[in-house]
């Protein structure tokens, strides 16, 4: 069976609105999980995720710039959005399973799926649309988010995997009441 066509790799407008919305939402989880970082404690680890969101929300930006330029972004319903696999955009999808005890090399590992899932999903639309103009925006999109996954590969090897044992809490969060 072939897989079905991304309608974002259709037409300019449609790609845009997929950035944007894929954008918009990688910066959105990576505000709650610098949020999350902070409630532990680790304000360096945070910063790196305020400044993931700030490259989203700037990609957003340059997004808007883009579309400034091709006329309006059509109107897309949540639904009609096409990602490779799943409903929930690229960037978005890997966060499902935060732990609240989450080490940063827990939320570094979401970050890496989360800037790779965005990768591969510009880049198949490069692969997959016939509009040059779209190829170009997309292939351009997939090395800032080639770049991301580099920086936070960077970061991995100073948070290596933690001790078995990192998610035991000696006092559980009271869930009764
Ligand atoms: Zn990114």
């Amino acid at each position: 069976m072939k897989t079905k066509v991304l309608n974002g790799a259709a037409n300019v407008g449609l790609f845009l609105a997929h950035a944007l919305e894929l954008e918009n939402e990688a910066a959105e989880r990576y505000e709650e999980l610098a949020d999350s970082m902070e409630a532990h404690n680790n304000p360096e680890v945070a910063k790196l995720f305020r400044d993931l969101a700030g490259y989203s929300r700037k990609h957003a930006a340059e997004v808007k710039q883009v579309a400034a330029e091709h006329g309006p972004v059509p109107k897309v319903a949540p639904w009609e959005f096409q990602w490779d696999s799943t409903t929930e955009s690229p960037e978005a999808a890997s966060f499902e399973h935060a732990h609240y005890l989450m080490k940063p090399h827990h939320a570094l590992k979401m970050a890496l799926l989360s800037e790779t899932q965005g990768n591969k999903y510009y880049a198949s639309v490069a692969a997959e649309t016939k509009d040059p103009e779209v190829a170009r925006l997309a292939r351009e999109f997939a090395e800032e988010e080639a770049e991301h996954v580099a920086l936070v590969r960077k970061w991995l090897e100073r948070y290596p995997l933690p001790k078995e044992g990192w998610d035991d809490d000696p006092d559980p969060p009271n869930i009764s009441d």
